[in-house]
């Protein structure tokens, strides 16, 4: 193939945009992929080295989650040149020359990513009138505060239940990574009962076997303390993957699990609040010891339900209504069909995912 055409496929993208302004700077691509459930949604990501083919892998990730997400939303992605920590007047300067560079550009709905937070998405609301993750005080719904993804997480063990004799109520939890999906997950699931008997942070990790006060954990954490700080801590933070447990949650970075580390892990599930938390030889072992992975697209979609709900003017009821619906019914429909069909979950994600971008594909007539 011409190899100007070299990401194109029978899914998209529909449109790969350049866009170039040299009186501010500006250089950036943006990748609308498959629009044919709806307007894509995607983030800005800023950074030193940014390049159209990550912009494309991104944005066709996209086109996956929120189909497996369940939402009339395509994919997209926007990536501009630029070191994420520059002045904040030449950065605002910046992202309101590309909101206005893709004004016409009606399909992409820009949402935060590397480099940008809600404030660079109420420059270009401010612009051009879309934008979603916005601050609240423009009807942006905070993901973070409320614990979307981690609230989600816990709506997808809950469904998984049904697949495996591992039940919340009384479950031992080890989280990794205690951030905004992390604490949540643990407040979400010790309210339903179960027990949080690991967590870990950068600088180190806390366990005890008859369980940690989570509201203790969280409040030590917001003083700005490490865990390792906390009674029962230590420095060695990849400790917790060698804490017995029932429910291993990754919450903190991607490539955590791999072929090297996974036999450590003693847990029945892997819960991944993480992107791309165990590479695809870590997740196959765990598959073939019986270990159930809950598969990280559908199982942290929290944050993109909430974005559209966001778009869609919803408030925060109705995030969290529409996360728990939506979190409920895809991880019981992969699970069934990864049952069904006797493939790992992952495997029936994408097949899900992609079966519904087709159906939708099939109904159009052209972009
Ligand atoms: P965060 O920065 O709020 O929290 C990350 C936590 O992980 C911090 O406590 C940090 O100290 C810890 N950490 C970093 N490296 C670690 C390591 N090697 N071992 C143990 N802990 C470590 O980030 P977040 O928003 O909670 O996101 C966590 C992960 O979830 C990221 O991979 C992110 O891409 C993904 N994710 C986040 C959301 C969301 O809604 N925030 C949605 C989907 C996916």
């Amino acid at each position: 193939m011409n190899s100007d055409f070299r990401f194109l496929d029978d899914l998209g993208p529909a449109k790969i945009i350049q866009i170039y302004e040299p009186a501010v700077g500006l250089k950036a691509f943006v990748v609308v992929d498959n629009i044919a459930a709806g307007p894509a949604i995607g983030g800005l990501r800023i950074g030193p080295d940014v390049t159209a083919e990550e912009c494309f892998r991104l944005a066709r990730a996209m086109t996956f989650k929120n189909a497996a997400a369940g939402l009339s939303h395509g994919g997209g992605k926007a990536v501009l040149v630029g070191d994420p920590t520059m002045p904040a007047g030449d950065k605002e300067r910046l992202i309101r020359a590309f909101a206005s560079a893709i004004r016409d550009l009606k399909d992409y709905v820009v949402g935060p990513d590397m480099g940008t937070n809600e404030r660079c998405m109420a420059w270009i609301h401010d612009e051009i009138g879309r934008a979603v993750g916005l601050p609240a005080v423009l009807g942006g719904i905070p993901l973070d505060e409320i614990g979307a993804t981690g609230y989600g997480l816990t709506a997808a063990i809950e469904a998984a239940q049904d697949f495996c004799d591992i039940r919340i109520e009384g479950a031992r939890v080890a989280v990794q990574g205690f951030g905004a999906v992390g604490k949540h997950a643990a407040r979400f699931l010790a309210e339903r009962g179960a027990i949080l008997v690991a967590a870990s942070d950068s600088h180190g990790m806390v366990s005890a076997s008859d369980g940690l006060d989570v509201q203790a954990v969280i409040g030590h954490k917001a003083k700005g303390e490490s865990l390792a700080s906390l009674p029962g801590g230590n420095a060695d933070r990849d400790a917790i993957l060698d804490v017995p447990c029932d429910i291993w949650i990754p919450a903190a970075r991607p490539d955590v699990l791999t072929e090297d580390n996974v036999g450590r892990l003693k847990a029945r599930m892997v819960a991944e609040g993480a992107n791309i938390p165990a590479t695809p030889g870590a997740e196959a072992a765990l598959h073939a010891r019986g270990v159930l992975v809950l598969p990280d697209f559908i199982a942290n979609a929290g944050g993109v339900i909430c974005a559209s709900v966001e778009y869609h003017g919803g408030n925060r009821t109705m995030a969290l209504q529409s996360i728990h619906e939506k979190l409920s019914d895809n991880t019981r429909a992969v699970l069934q069909h990864a049952r069904d069909a006797g493939t790992p979950p992952r495997e029936a994600a994408i097949e899900i995912a992609e079966a519904r971008v087709r159906q939708a594909t099939a109904l159009r007539r052209w972009g």
